[in-house]
């Protein structure tokens, strides 16, 4: 097929359902063009009710800068040591360097690809036996796989060190029926353009203690104290989201369900066609676990062969990535501690990641599975 008259497929483009227009057209006609106004409250009370287990949630203008609120809820500050998972995206990490303290990374285990909880132990304990416990540990739900909640939330809380939950790529995916979000002492989501629902841009930050949710807003809306005029006692942010934004989120609530579905039903497809092959293997759910599949991912069985399939694909249009490289690879972080076993590496150099967006035609797939079938072959 030739590049030019094939229609580009991507590996995650945003997907309207229809009425996002009519919650941003009821803002101009209503003059809520601003920081605030019906839609944010309306965004953050579908958000709440979707997410049960009495969460409270502050619309934000991006996921990064939901964590970065919620590192300083929980008191992060200069020279302290935040524990985060390595296998992530760069905005998992980049707040905790905002506050000026410093990321030590924790390697994945192979069932979820997420934060291994025996590395996450020994971390732990290496830090505290060297006089500095970690001030919170940021967990990731890469892909929409949860990660293994009990055992990383028993260890977090036998150690007393309070947990942010990314679940910037997990809204719908649940862990034995509860919803992902909802586990961590504070929990952030995105809303970004290849998300699984989109503002365009956009996040949130969720806790069951509406304490948190209260100064979330107010640090993200420069922390003005309560006077007639501008009072300042605190550092603030602008950090809200706007009413238009939250419009197409009210919007995209609608169909968070339907897209569920669909990015599910691209991954049983992949499987079905695929899995004959033994150079591929699937991230299947652990029993309990439920993930969004917010990307649809693979193993293959070597570098080569993943370089080829993804070079295959990009020759015919199509938009595939290889699994995010590990934080303790990357340059900008490499001075940070790592607590390794192999695996976050293992997966980066042989995972690749497959177009997954919800608004896939059933043709699409068929054209993804045949270029990969020809690799294979
Ligand atoms: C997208 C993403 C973020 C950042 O969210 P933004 O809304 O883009 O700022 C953080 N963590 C993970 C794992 C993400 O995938």
């Amino acid at each position: 097929m030739n590049v030019i008259d094939s229609k580009r497929i991507w590996l995650s483009s945003p997907h309207m359902g229809g009425t996002e227009q009519n919650f941003v057209r009821e803002a101009f006609e209503t003059n809520w063009v601003a920081p605030l106004g019906p839609n944010v409250n309306g965004f953050e009370s579908d958000l709440e009710t979707y997410l049960e287990n009495d969460s409270n949630v502050a619309a934000l203008s991006s996921g990064t800068g939901a964590l970065h609120l919620a590192l300083i809820l929980l008191g992060v500050t200069n020279g302290d040591e935040v524990l985060c998972q390595s296998m992530t995206f760069a905005a998992s990490a980049n707040p905790i360097v905002y506050l000026g303290a410093k990321p030590v990374f924790v390697d994945s285990e192979r069932d979820t690809w997420n934060i291994c909880p025996e590395q996450l132990e020994i971390a732990i304990k290496d830090k505290i036996a060297k006089g500095k416990k970690p001030k919170a540990i940021i967990t990731v739900h890469l892909y929409g796989m949860p990660y293994q909640v009990e055992a990383i939330h028993k260890i977090a809380s036998a150690y007393k060190i309070p947990v942010v939950e990314d679940s910037a790529e997990a809204l719908g995916s649940s862990y034995h029926g509860v919803k992902c979000g909802t586990f961590g002492d504070v929990a952030i989501l995105s809303f970004n353009g290849n998300k699984i629902i989109t503002t365009s841009g956009g996040g949130a930050l969720v806790s069951r203690n509406v304490k948190h949710k209260e100064k979330a807003i107010f640090l993200a809306t420069q922390a003005r104290d309560n006077a007639p005029h501008y009072e300042h006692s605190e550092i603030g942010y602008n950090y809200r989201m706007s009413n238009i934004t939250a419009g197409i989120g009210r919007g995209q609530m609608e169909v968070l369900d339907s897209h569920v579905a669909k990015r599910r039903r691209n991954f049983d497809f992949y499987k079905k066609h695929l899995e004959f092959s033994s150079e591929i293997k699937f991230l299947e759910e652990p029993e309990g676990f439920y993930s969004n599949r917010w990307l649809s991912c693979v193993e293959t069985t070597s570098y080569k062969l993943r370089e080829g399939i993804r070079s295959a694909l990009a020759e015919e249009n199509i938009e595939s990535r290889p699994l995010w490289k590990p934080m303790h690879q990357q340059a900008v972080f490499s001075d940070c501690d790592a607590y390794l076993n192999g695996i976050s590496d293992d997966l980066f150099d042989r995972g690749l990641c497959l177009p997954s967006g919800s608004n896939l035609e059933e043709d699409d797939l068929y054209r993804v599975v045949s270029v990969i079938k020809n690799v294979l072959r």
